[in-house]
């Protein structure tokens, strides 16, 4: 390991101690687990989602249900290694009854948001459903409407899309799914962020 590597590991353990011992909103007070990350500390993509389930919450990892194993098949299937992405959530403690967090909620979980993605560094987001596009893009802009369009910001390239749990409910909207996840794979290979998969 690279002396830079090591710090980086250093400064990333130094972030999760400090999201562990977050008490900044009510959800400490309900949570199993803070659920910070799964995938790559240093990664082109990251794919955000609303907040923790119940599964989640109980092995402090996100997307491990229905949802993230959906998400899985179709990143495995686009040929994407865990440390091609990144995949944290809005809220990192599970807002019960998997209710939407609140918009205080997201306001005081946004810190260590921005501190997480000042840490990773990614180029490329998906966003995966209509509460990670609000309060990420601040827009109220719906996700039907809002699916599927690249937002340039910052030199980042920002594609919300639909959240698997919902494509689960309505599978009429998988083709869309795949779609986006297909268009952010093109976007990494376009940027040189990802080597391009052999035909
Ligand atoms: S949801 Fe975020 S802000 Fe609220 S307690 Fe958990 S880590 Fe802290």
């Amino acid at each position: 390991m690279t002396k830079l590597q090591d710090q980086r590991e250093k400064h990333w353990e130094a972030f999760v101690g400090r999201c562990q011992a977050c008490r900044a909103c009510e959800l400490s007070e309900s949570r199993q687990n803070v659920v910070v990350w799964r995938g790559g500390i240093r990664a082109p993509l990251v794919i955000l989602g609303e907040g923790p389930g119940a599964d989640e919450d109980r092995l402090g990892l996100p997307f491990v249900g229905r949802s993230g194993k959906l998400l899985d098949q179709l990143l495995t299937s686009f040929g994407f290694d865990a440390g091609d992405y990144h995949i944290a959530n809005i809220v990192k403690c599970r807002p019960p009854g998997n209710r939407v967090p609140t918009e205080e909620e997201a306001r005081a979980c946004r810190p260590l948001l921005k501190e997480q993605l000042r840490l990773v560094r990614p180029t490329v987001y998906l966003l995966m459903g209509a509460t990670a596009h609000r309060y990420f893009m601040g827009s109220s802009t719906g996700i039907t409407q809002a699916r599927g369009i690249w937002t340039e910001s910052n030199n980042c390239h920002i594609l919300p899309t639909f959240h698997p749990a919902y494509v689960l409910r309505d599978p009429s909207k998988r083709t869309f799914l795949w779609q986006d996840i297909a268009a952010v794979r093109q976007k990494l290979e376009e940027l040189d962020l990802i080597e391009k998969l052999k035909a």
